[in-house]
């Protein structure tokens, strides 16, 4: 998709930088990408982060698939051409979001590693933080926390992630968090460990 149908626009520059931006805030603006399969947690695991994040001051902001969904992409379906579509406009708001110095947290499933890749590409890598929330299909399928997979089974759903569409395993993720192995608040601490680590914060 590479398709510019406006042609008199010319980008706006800011006299106040990305990091006059972070100074401010005493942070770097990030993207932390979560990607897993549905009902791994990336939501949750997300929000809490975002929640232990403002406790310490920070400013942080999930883009969370269903409500992105319900508005700015709301013209897209699930076929492999709307998700990419998807994955591209989430992409790109998520590189303006963390342009504020905004911790920026994306919970899709994000399936396709060419995809995810792209995002990488354009958010530009030192700001792009791959997070695999790793699950077994079983344990997610047990979880099911708001039916779908029980729907997918009975073919109420379609290409649904994990039952009859794919996901492409992240091969170098940033952070690999098996929520088979860690509950909310040992993967919630593996991030805070990350971002500290790596000075976002
Ligand atoms: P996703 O955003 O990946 O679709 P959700 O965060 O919406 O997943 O749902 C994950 C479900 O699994 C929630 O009901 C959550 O309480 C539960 N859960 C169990 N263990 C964990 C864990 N270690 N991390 C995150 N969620 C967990």
């Amino acid at each position: 998709m590479t398709i510019q149908r406006a042609t008199n626009i010319t980008w706006h520059g800011s006299a106040v930088t990305p990091k006059d931006r972070e100074e401010l805030l005493r942070q770097k603006g990030v993207v932390i990408w979560f990607t897993g399969l549905p009902a791994s947690g990336k939501s949750t695991i997300a929000h809490a982060v975002e929640v232990e994040l403002f406790k310490h001051n920070h400013l942080a902001y999930v883009l969370d698939g269903d409500n992105v969904r319900h508005g700015l992409n709301r013209n897209l379906g699930f076929s492999p051409e709307d998700r990419e579509e998807n994955i591209r406009r989430i992409g790109e708001l998520a590189k303006l979001f963390a342009e504020t110095g905004m911790i920026t947290m994306t919970a899709f499933i994000s399936p396709y590693r060419a995809d995810r890749e792209k995002s990488r590409n354009l958010i530009g890598t030192d700001r792009f933080i791959e997070v695999y929330v790793k699950v077994s299909i079983e344990v997610a399928e047990e979880r099911d926390p708001k039916g779908l997979y029980k729907r997918a089974r009975a073919g109420e759903i379609k290409q649904f992630t994990g039952i009859d569409a794919p996901y492409e395993e992240p091969e170098n993720p940033e952070l690999v968090i098996d929520t088979n192995v860690h509950d909310l608040e040992e993967s919630k601490d593996l991030i805070m460990k990350y971002l500290r680590e790596q000075k976002i914060i």
